[in-house]
Order: C-alpha cells, then structure tokens, then sequence
C-alpha cells in the first residue's frame, strides 16, 4: 500500500474529488430532485409527483453529457423559477455531510506539507457550498464543468491542473470514488491515483486487476497509509 519512498518524495499536490469522496451526494440529490420540483409545482399549481415527472425528464432531455446539466441557474431560468439558487441551497443546508474520515485525514496531510486541491466534475457553487467547513485546507478549487466548459474530467483536464499548479503529474496523487474519471484517467497522464471505494466490504465491490488492487482505498485513513505511516 505505502508509496515507494522515492515516489513519495516527488509528490507535492494531493487532489480530491468532491461527490462521494468528501461529500456524500444528499445534498445534491435534495437540491435537483425535490427543491427544484418543489417550487416547480408551488408554480404551476402541481402536485409533487407531477412537477417531478416532468423536471426529471427535462433533465433527462439535455443529459449529463451537455454542460447545461450542471448549470443551476441555466434550470432555474428554464422552469421559470425566480427562485435564487443560494436560497435552495440554503433549504438543504442541513442535508450536507462531510464525511466523518476526511477533516482529521485533510489535517495530517496538510501539516505533512502536502498542498491539496480539489479537482470536480460538479459546479463550483456546488462545491464551494458544500465543502466550506473544510475550505481552509485547500489551495485551490478545480471544477471542470464551471472553470474548463468540460463535462467530465478527462486526462487532460488533469493536465491543465498540473499546468495551472506548474507540477509534473508524478507530483501529483489524486483520490475520487469513479473509476474511470477518478482512476483510470488521471492516470494516463502519469498522475497517482486512488481509487476510494467505500462500499469495499460491501456487496457492490469493484473488480479490480491484480496491479491495481494497492490503489484501492476504503476510506480516508487508507491515504494514511500511503503518505504517512
Ligand atoms: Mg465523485
């Protein structure tokens, strides 16, 4: 599991996506299938299941492969909703969870020297809504949907990070719990990355090759073992 010594030295950034490695996805899911519903039907004199039915696949027309997906305000505009986003957000406000291994594991590798940034195919309000308990940790916030106009994160969204922090990717180890937008990309350009699976006990766990199996973590205290024990 633990890097050898000399690649270890060589990192300098450690990255993170945020959905389902920081963050779990309640929030969200709140945000897109019942608050935007909600005030949807509070419109249009709906009931819930109506407004959602027909929100739902107007979303489904324009996909995740179209940047409008991730585009709050492009939505909001759509369904005639003169709702602010900050004030959805704000509704859900409680539905945000920081999962419970991250803030103690951010810290070691912070005081480490490890610089940390985030490297997301959500929005930035998303993000920066989301993660504000844990903001102090990071040096910079990478959205490739909001900062690069791309709707997944691609080898070569990872090699506009290292250009924007001016690092080789060998100084660079990335975690994120999608296999390919997570793992398998970011590694084609020379990149460290862990793929989190924290369903690794459960039933849902991934097949992995041999090779690949020491960079799959569970949780956050596997990056302990990588960086620091
Ligand atoms: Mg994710």
């Amino acid at each position: 599991m633990q890097l050898r010594t000399q690649t270890r030295k060589a990192i300098k950034i450690v990255s993170f996506d945020v959905d389902g490695t920081l963050v779990s996805q309640g929030f969200a899911d709140c945000v897109w299938l019942r608050g935007i519903p909600e005030a949807y039907a509070e419109k249009e004199g709906l009931d819930f299941e109506q407004a959602f039915e027909f929100v739902t696949s107007e979303y489904e027309k324009i996909g995740e492969n179209r940047i409008e997906w991730y585009k709050i305000d492009y939505w909001l505009r759509k369904f005639g909703l003169e709702l602010p986003y900050e004030k959805l957000f704000k509704k859900y406000e409680g539905e945000i969870r920081i999962y419970d291994d991250v803030e103690s594991v951010l810290e070691v590798l912070k005081e480490e020297g490890y610089e940390l940034v985030i490297s997301s195919n959500a929005a930035t309000e998303f993000i920066d809504f989301q993660i504000r308990a844990i903001r102090k940790f990071f040096s910079h916030v990478f959205s490739a949907t909001s900062d690069f106009g791309e709707v997944k994160k691609s080898n070569g969204f990872y090699a506009r990070i290292c250009e924007i922090l001016d690092v080789k990717p060998q100084a660079v180890v990335h975690t994120g719990d999608h296999w390919v937008f997570d793992f398998i990309n970011p590694r084609k350009i020379g990149i460290t990355a862990y793929y989190l699976d924290r369903n690794r006990s459960g039933s849902e766990k991934v097949k992995v090759k041999k090779e690949e199996d020491e960079f799959v973590i569970s949780d956050f205290n596997g990056l302990l073992d990588v960086f620091v024990r």
